[in-house]
């Protein structure tokens, strides 16, 4: 029988289910299960696309095309596979589900109604993400006590009467504050957050206590008594320097056992945490350190958000530290004060990234950035914007385009170098923006004797990505000549660089080391290079989302590699 962890959220928002989740995924695996994860985003937004990244965190982009919270991106680091957009499942999804059912007459003239209609939808697709897999994690996001997720924590209760108690585990995660007045750890809100979930007819088989420090045998007690359940099913889940380590202290408390126990299963294998063990060790304690310039709009971002919409770029650089031995510290600044300061202040820093963007705000100073690297032969590393911006700076600055821009920026520009295809331009005009950017895995043909071949292949990522080319619809393929060799990465884009400038601009010494082939004959760039330059490497995809503490991504690896020879 499949068997599904339920993890629910209590006390307040913010205190790490997603990570939560995703190791216990990776836990279970290692006892030899296959473990997936659907993530219950209860917005009515139909996905995270149309999200504003600084309001609700970096938007995640799946193989498939999917646009999605964050957490599943733990979820894939995690486990270290792909997840398709079908283990997101929002609000939104259902009612429109159920509503273009109702009006293709599927319901047969029955009254459509909040119970069976809404919970049965929900249940048919986390059996869907669940196919293939023994175990199913499902996160509910928000909070125990929002109106929002009341129809899944309905529609869990009603998987548990069709599969039987036994199949099904719930797990709260809550918090436990410590108030500077009072020096003692509080159990009050944990208490609350019980009884708020008993209400809806759930009584937690585990609760994880998210908390400064682990909790003492007093704390377990008192929730064992309130809860009424055994202290050895109260874990501990204190603070960490890199979330990487929480499976690791879950497992302290042997927590991996104690869940197969409740769902009346048999460890299959002994997990090993070695390699995971010593790459943890090594991001707590590594053994140089670097620093590296990250150039964003700041001032629209505010001091709080900056990192978490862009979780994933960090990830890929601590991947990359992590198996370097180098810590890296990322320091942002401010695109718009590097105009006002001058870029002379970049100097202090082992490397420069400009990452994804959207919009105006702010490019003139990325621009200024990237020209600094170019010329001082700082290593740069351009992720989809940054790679646009890098190209719009060597068109002006290099092969002498005057005003040289994108029309995202710019749309009178005498020189669109970067530009929309006629196929995006369609899409605007009929205002269709949800989910219409370029998205998901594309493959990018690699021209050989070109450093980014040469990174990818060093990590052994061409057969790999040819063998996971299989899993993939053509269109993602594109047309691939016999001989060739590709990669594939994740893309979320809607602009391109103008194939009418290529050549003007290859004339000029800059390098189109990867392109995609369309299968209706468009030539998309996907990565650019500079010769001669320690490191200068831009790609118009987004490698951070293929990047896993495990498997670390060969463009990020190759950059802190550089910065450190720095
Ligand atoms: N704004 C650019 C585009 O739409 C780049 C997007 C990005 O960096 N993700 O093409």
């Amino acid at each position: 029988m499949k068997k599904y962890i339920i993890v629910a959220g209590g006390v307040m928002s913010g205190v790490g289910k997603g990570i939560a989740t995703a190791s216990i995924a990776r836990i279970l695996k290692e006892y030899g299960f296959r473990t997936t994860a659907v993530k219950i985003d209860p917005y009515i937004n139909y996905d995270a696309g149309t999200l504003r990244p600084t309001e609700h965190g970096e938007v995640w982009v799946t193989d498939d095309g999917g646009e999605i919270d964050q957490d599943l991106g733990s979820y894939e680091r995690f486990l270290g596979e792909n997840i398709p957009k079908r283990n997101n499942i929002t609000t939104g999804q259902i009612y429109k589900t159920i509503i273009d059912r109702e009006r293709r007459g599927e319901y047969l003239g029955k009254t459509v109604q909040f119970i069976p209609h809404v919970p049965d939808e929900i249940k048919r697709r986390v059996k869907l993400a669940a196919r293939g897999y023994e175990i199913t994690l499902v996160e509910i996001g928000g909070t125990i006590g929002d109106y929002e997720n009341i129809p899944f924590l309905f529609a869990m209760k009603s998987l548990e009467r069709e599969i039987g108690k036994q199949n099904v585990l719930y797990i709260l995660l809550t918090y436990l504050p410590i108030p500077s007045h009072i020096p003692e750890m509080k159990t009050k809100p944990t208490q609350q957050a019980i009884k708020a979930l008993s209400e809806h007819g759930i009584f937690p088989d585990i609760i994880l206590c998210r908390a400064k420090k682990p909790l003492d045998s007093i704390r377990k007690k008192k929730i064992e008594t309130y809860a009424n359940i055994e202290a050895e099913y109260v874990i501990s889940a204190p603070d960490v320097k890199t979330v990487y380590e929480v499976p690791l202290n879950f497992e302290k408390e042997g927590l991996g056992r104690k869940i197969l126990k409740k769902l009346r299963l048999r460890p299959r294998k002994e997990p090993d945490w070695t390699r995971w063990r010593e790459l943890v060790e090594r991001i707590l304690n590594p053994s140089r350190k670097i620093r590296v310039a990250m150039i964003g709009k700041y001032v629209e971002i505010g001091d709080y958000t900056l990192p978490d919409s862009y979780i994933s770029v960090n990830q890929a650089i601590e991947h990359a530290g992590a198996w370097l031995d180098t810590g890296v510290e990322i320091e942002w600044i401010d695109a718009d004060s590097l105009l006002e300061k001058g870029t002379s202040i970049l100097s202090d820093f082992h490397g420069i990234v400009v990452p994804g963007g959207f919009g105006t705000k702010g490019t003139e100073g990325k621009i200024a950035a990237i020209e600094y690297a170019r010329k001082n032969k700082v290593p740069y590393l351009g992720l989809c914007f940054g790679m646009q911006l890098a190209v719009i700076e060597y068109a002006r600055n290099v092969a002498g385009l005057k005003g040289a821009n994108s029309t995202e920026i710019d749309p009178e520009t005498p020189h669109p170098v970067i530009d929309l295809m006629p196929s995006q331009k369609r899409l605007l005009k009929k205002k269709r923006y949800g989910g219409t950017m370029r998205l998901g895995a594309y493959a990018a043909v690699l021209k050989e004797k070109t450093r980014v071949m040469e990174l990818y292949k060093e990590r052994g990522r061409i057969e790999k990505d040819m063998e996971r080319a299989k899993e993939l619809e053509k269109k993602r393929l594109g047309i691939i000549h016999g001989g060739e060799k590709f990669v594939l990465e994740r893309h979320r884009h809607r602009y391109e660089v103008n194939p009418e400038y290529a050549g003007k601009l290859e004339e000029n010494g800059l390098v189109f080391s990867g392109f995609h082939r369309s299968l209706n004959g468009e030539i998309l760039m996907e990565y650019i290079e500079l010769p001669g330059h320690p490191f200068f490497v831009a790609t118009q995809s987004h490698p951070e989302f293929l990047s896993r503490l495990e498997d670390p991504s060969p463009v990020f690896l190759g950059f802190i590699k550089a910065c450190l020879e720095r």
